[in-house]
């Protein structure tokens, strides 16, 4: 069979499992209407919470950017890319999160892929939510680490785990590190990060959490959920992403100056990458400034009154979750699939999410809300995800 003929094959199948994804092309910046082949959408399906992607104080920090550094950095951090915003950036990142030092990477993903393989090896052990973004579960398994997962916020499934751990490892040098998300991308609840943070002293790991989905919008100035737990300066490992809240794109650890050293010298997605554009730096670090501002906190109540509303018009049972993020389970793929193009025909986009995403059978529309959604941006997305209720459940 040709390569292409048998390409085609595995399509066929990934197509039939109701799988299949591609790209729509957007002609317009991100925010509460997108272009798509020439038609307008209402958009809550992003993650630029704030509505920071386009905003002009951002633009302008871009352009300034722009004008002063260029647009490459010529190089990888450590040869000659460490460009002044990343520096501004990185100080302002450990101002904002309360750590010694701060260090950012190309992506979120890079992020989690080179934390966690230069801090465990084959003889550690790693132990996740079920439920942590793919790109934690990647970088544990490509760490060559033994890999146990406990069930989504289950306390004394974690506590088993790091039973387990304690038993198996093989000397007292070794580590253990549990790894879970503040809020969940994909089902918008919290972690119990307090009662984590209480199980990990009490055996003695490491702990990393993933703010990509609070950094921004949770907690006093946007600090995130472990600084308004008060539990930040005991998690070792706090990491987050530029490109959602604070509008930009690239990733960050926040943690000890020792921590921050260790990764430039071992973070290999750090030392073998090209420095992002120094403009996404200074455009991070501008989000940063912005969020922790007075227009910055009005942004925020836009956003939470947007989520309280969206809340009780869909009914939402988990209504207690803090987060702009409502995922609305369809369970079968093909189901969320159709959901989502009835949605399309009426002008909104939510795309339906699905395996490997999340579960097999847990398919869902993810709704995000953003603080430039109006009242009426609200009502009309909840009025079409009501009428998709009412027929899946006459159907
Ligand atoms: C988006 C996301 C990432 C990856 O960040 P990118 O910058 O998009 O690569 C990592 N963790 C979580 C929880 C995310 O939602």
């Amino acid at each position: 069979m040709s390569f292409d003929a048998e390409l085609n094959q595995r399509l066929a199948t990934i197509r039939t499992q109701g799988l299949f994804r591609e790209l729509r092309r957007i002609d317009s910046p991100q925010s509460p209407r997108i272009r798509i082949g020439g038609k307008t959408f209402l958009n809550f399906s992003s993650n630029d919470y704030l509505g920071l992607a386009n905003d002009p104080v951002l633009k302008d920090a871009a352009i300034k950017a722009v004008r002063k550094f260029g647009v490459g950095s010529g190089a990888s951090r450590l040869i000659c890319g460490s460009l002044a915003p990343f520096h501004e950036l990185e100080a302002a990142l450990a101002d904002f999160k309360k750590t010694g030092a701060a260090l950012t990477f190309s992506t979120g993903y890079a992020t989690a892929l080179g934390t966690i393989c230069a801090l465990l090896g084959r003889d550690d052990i790693i132990i996740l939510d079920k439920r942590v973004h793919a790109s934690i579960v990647d970088a544990a398994r490509f760490s060559g680490a033994k890999l146990r997962v406990f069930d989504h916020n289950d306390l004394n499934d974690l506590e088993d785990k790091l039973k387990w751990a304690e038993k198996n490892i093989r000397h007292s040098t070794r580590r253990v590190l549990i790894v879970t998300e503040s809020v969940f991308s994909m089902d918008g609840d919290a972690a119990p990060l307090r009662e984590i943070v209480a199980l990990k002293e009490k055996y003695g790991a490491w702990l990393m959490v993933d703010e990509a989905h609070a950094t921004g919008i949770i907690g006093k100035n946007g600090r995130g959920l472990a600084n308004k737990l008060g539990v930040g300066e005991q998690i070792e490992i706090q990491m987050g992403t530029l490109g959602k809240a604070l509008g930009s794109s690239g990733g960050y650890i926040c943690g000890s100056r020792m921590l921050i050293d260790f990764l430039i010298n071992r973070a290999r997605s750090f030392i073998f990458s090209t420095a992002p554009v120094p403009a996404a730096a200074a455009v991070a670090a501008a989000a940063i400034q912005f969020v922790q501002s007075k227009p910055g906190k009005v942004r925020r109540d836009l956003l939470w009154l947007r989520v309280k509303q969206a809340n009780s018009k869909l009914k939402n049972q988990n209504s207690k979750l803090l987060s702009a993020i409502i995922p609305v389970i369809l369970g079968d793929e093909s189901t969320a699939v159709s959901a989502a193009a009835h949605l399309r025909e009426q002008g909104i986009f939510i795309p339906a999410i699905r395996y490997p995403t999340v579960a097999r059978g847990a398919a869902r529309l993810r709704v995000t809300l953003t603080a430039s959604h109006s009242a009426d941006d609200v009502a009309t997305m909840s009025r079409a995800l009501e009428q998709i209720a009412n027929q899946n459940r006459n159907s």
